[in-house]
């Protein structure tokens, strides 16, 4: 299959992604791994199909401020950074993506890992707009490329990573960037930065009328991928359990008896992964004692679940730095 771009094949894509199919989609950046930010189910895809030993929170991309607002809190200070880089037309024509808070429960829970914070963007390639547009909600989209493979700038590039793995590649031509966005925290009144990208400090200051703080400065924050800020349990968690105790609350995975909820009765890592935040939610909100978990098998995408898992359970925050792709 040959990368392609032309009506038909949009048709195809909004098809394809409608049924939680993942698409390669151009971007100013670098070409994404597209799939509806509201289906647990085709989020899993993107990490299966990437092959990551770990779950990373996606940014979501729409096609306009009025999109965003539908999946996330602009402050005054947001929607400013945001009416000055997501215009089309813009003097700022560089890629900026914003984190806010989520505000819409229809996004998947797996998109931001578990967070009450998402990263939108609005890219202003116009395949990767028209694409967002005619969905009608936002796509998550990493760079489409394996975990710890270069990310792709051409849609060739794309296919020679993942070949007919992905069922359609849209092929918008050679990103005009080629470098990931710059990624802004605006949750609070500070902002702070968390990825250096497309993007200058300079020129979000500019508009901002204020700093930036670097992320080794501010106090109340860690690096994208850091344990720190990712989702945790208030409920203690324990993991690999084949014998659960009275007033455990059992997460099973595969055919067992008497689990709470399950992963996947099947025994699938896919539909496991796509069921791990909403379900490790809605089990800390009962009022069992503990969590406990079935084992999971610890290949493919199973390592990203156990990743997750160890450091849900790790209650000693500080001794895990470990960065996410
Ligand atoms: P990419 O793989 O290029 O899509 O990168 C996404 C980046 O955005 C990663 O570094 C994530 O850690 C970061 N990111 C996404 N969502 C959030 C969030 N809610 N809070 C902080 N960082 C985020
Ligand atoms: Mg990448």
């Amino acid at each position: 299959m040959n990368p392609k771009n032309d009506d038909m094949h949009l048709e195809h894509a909004l098809r394809l992604l409608s049924k939680g199919c993942v698409v390669g989609m151009p971007t100013e950046t670098v070409y994404g791994l597209a799939a509806d930010a509201t289906q647990d189910q085709a989020v899993a895809q993107i990490y299966a199909l990437k092959e990551r030993p770990s779950f990373n929170p996606l940014i979501i991309h729409v096609d306009s401020l009025e999109m965003a607002c539908q999946w996330g809190y602009f402050s005054p200070l947001a929607l400013q950074l945001a009416a000055a880089f997501w215009k089309v037309d813009s003097p700022y024509q560089n890629p900026l993506t914003l984190v806010v808070k989520r505000n819409n429960q229809n996004l998947s829970h797996l998109v931001t890992a578990g967070l009450d914070t998402v990263a939108i963007r609005m890219p202003s390639h116009p395949v990767a707009l028209s694409l967002i547009k005619a969905f009608g909600r936002p796509l998550a989209a990493p760079s489409a490329n394996r975990s710890n493979h270069i990310s792709p700038t051409t849609a060739d590039a794309v296919y020679q990573d993942l070949g007919d793995r992905v069922p359609l590649i849209l092929d918008g031509g050679a990103c005009a960037v080629g470098l990931e966005s710059t990624i802004v925290d605006v949750t609070t009144d500070n902002l702070i930065l968390l990825r250096l990208g497309g993007a200058t400090v300079e020129m979000i200051e500019s508009v901002a009328g204020c700093a930036v703080q670097r992320v080794e400065h501010a106090a109340c924050i860690t690096a994208p991928g850091m344990l720190k800020r990712h989702y945790a349990p208030h409920h203690p968690l324990r993991l690999n359990v084949t014998s659960p105790l009275p007033g455990d609350a059992l997460l099973g995975f595969g055919a067992v008896p008497g689990a709470t909820l399950n992963l996947s009765e099947s025994g699938d890592l896919v539909e496991a992964a796509a069921n791990l935040f909403a379900m490790m939610r809605f089990l800390d909100q009962s009022s069992c004692r503990e969590i406990a978990v079935s084992p999971i098998p610890n290949v493919g995408i199973g390592m990203a679940i156990n990743d997750r898992l160890t450091r849900a359970a790790c209650t000693d925050l500080e001794s895990d730095t470990k960065g996410l792709e």
